[in-house]
């Protein structure tokens, strides 16, 4: 990969690991005081409407969720980012193929190519 390339990645992880930890950062203190507010601030999530009808403790599970996610995330940009440094970026971690450009775009952290990928979710769709 060229290195423009890397730079662009680069800057595409660093910025989504931003607005994720900012949005952990958010929901970690509302959700200290009252998950029901907390909602109702999150612009940027389909949460609003939820918060009026939804009970409390789905709301909470929700946002559970939600932060594991953006935990996993966060985890996998920190790889991604460290794999840009090592040289080793867009690599499969399971066949060491490369994985496609447009899949990075989509999903700049992606650790596994598309075959690796589909083969892991169909694994786990048979359990
Ligand atoms: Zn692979």
């Amino acid at each position: 990969m060229k290195k423009e390339e890397l730079k662009a990645f680069r800057k595409m992880l660093v910025e989504l690991r931003q607005k994720l930890a900012s949005n952990v950062a958010h929901m970690e203190n509302h959700a200290l005081r009252n998950s029901g507010e907390a909602a109702g601030e999150l612009s940027d999530l389909p949460l609003e409407h939820m918060a009026d009808r939804g009970s409390e403790n789905f709301l909470k599970d929700l946002m559970i969720g939600i932060l594991q996610n953006s935990e996993a995330e966060i985890c996998d940009i920190d790889i991604a980012l460290s794999n840009i440094d090592a040289g080793t970026y867009g690599t499969c971690e399971l066949c060491s193929s490369k994985i496609t450009k447009s899949r990075l775009k989509a999903l700049p952290f992606a650790r596994l190519c598309m075959k690796c990928k589909q083969a892991e979710e169909n694994e786990a769709a048979q359990l």
